[in-house]
């Protein structure tokens, strides 16, 4: 087995500036904002109030608990799986470690890999929770992620309003505190939702082991480069999801390292993955398969 610290693919594949907010991940080119003129990203305290824009409710892919996710399929929605690996890395700074105890140990090859498995709700319009005024359906009962935004759930990293989609007024100086100097969101209900979506990140790990397990999900991108996307037929994935959050809960995830394989579209990619040791997906891919690029080629 190589040690995974040895390998460059860390450090050569990993842009500059990775996008880190996954809570809501935009469908790449569809919306992004442009043409505001926003302080620098580390300013703060920062003043904000939702305008009730709903674009945080638009063409959009919703991280989810497990938990959420069944809520969510159960409801008729789409719920998506986004794998996507990378070697073990040595930093040890807090968003680091945060990230590294959200990802489990596999291999690919000979390369030792932590792999990230993140549940989607997919809409590519409106979400089908949204009513006509904009209002949310299911208020109650949204998700996490809908309560956070548009804070960081990552610790560690500073929220940078020029990366939400909510408009320029809704962060003018009249606005409430949101953020203090400290970069502290004030508002308990967000405050809650952060530390509840953290702690499922953590107590969902071995449920997500076992569901990929269960749905013999073993392709996945290069971290930062893209996301392998499947796409389970739903009561199948309902009903994996119950099996995997029983398993996860007694602690009866499958203990055997998995072996995953990696998809790429760059040639550049698919070389320096072959010359670590990792597998690339070989022949035509399962049609439940897709590819999401985090960036333009
Ligand atoms: S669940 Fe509600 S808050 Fe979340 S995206 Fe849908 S309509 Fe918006
Ligand atoms: S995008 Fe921002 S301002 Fe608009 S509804 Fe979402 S949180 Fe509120």
């Amino acid at each position: 087995m190589i040690a995974p610290t040895n390998y460059s693919l860390v450090t050569l594949l990993r842009p500059a500036e990775a996008p880190t907010c996954l809570l809501l991940v935009s469908i790449p080119g569809a919306r992004v904002p442009t043409a505001v003129s926003w302080r620098n990203r580390t300013s703060m305290p920062q003043t904000f109030s939702c305008t009730s824009c709903g674009r945080c409710c638009h063409g959009l892919r919703l991280s989810l608990s497990v938990q959420e996710a069944i809520a969510w399929a159960s409801r008729g929605g789409l719920v998506q799986i986004l794998c996507h690996a990378a070697p073990d890395s040595t930093d040890i700074s807090e968003t680091a470690a945060y990230k590294r105890e959200r990802r489990f140990m596999a291999k690919s090859g000979d390369l030792l890999l932590r792999v990230q498995v993140m549940l989607v709700a997919r809409f590519e319009a409106a979400c089908p929770n949204l009513r006509p005024d904009m209002r949310c359906g299911i208020y109650d009962e949204r998700p996490n992620v809908c309560r956070i935004y548009p804070a960081e759930i990552i610790p560690g990293v500073v929220m940078n309003p020029a990366n939400r989609l909510c408009p320029p007024e809704a962060w003018n100086g009249d606005q409430p505190l949101f953020l203090t100097d400290e970069g502290q969101v004030l508002e308990i209900v967000t405050r809650v939702a952060i530390a509840e979506a953290r702690a499922a990140g953590l107590a969902d790990l071995e449920a997500r082991q076992s569901l990929v397990a269960l749905l013999e999900i073993d392709v996945a991108a290069l971290e930062n480069e893209g996301f392998v996307v499947w796409t389970i037929d739903r009561a199948r994935l309902i009903s994996a999801l119950g099996d995997a959050a029983v398993a996860g809960a007694s602690g009866k995830a499958d203990a055997v390292m998995p072996n995953w394989r990696f998809m790429t579209p760059r040639s550049e990619t698919a070389e320096l993955i072959s010359s670590a040791g990792a597998e690339l997906i070989r022949g035509p891919q399962p049609e439940c398969v897709d590819y999401l690029p985090l960036y333009e080629r």
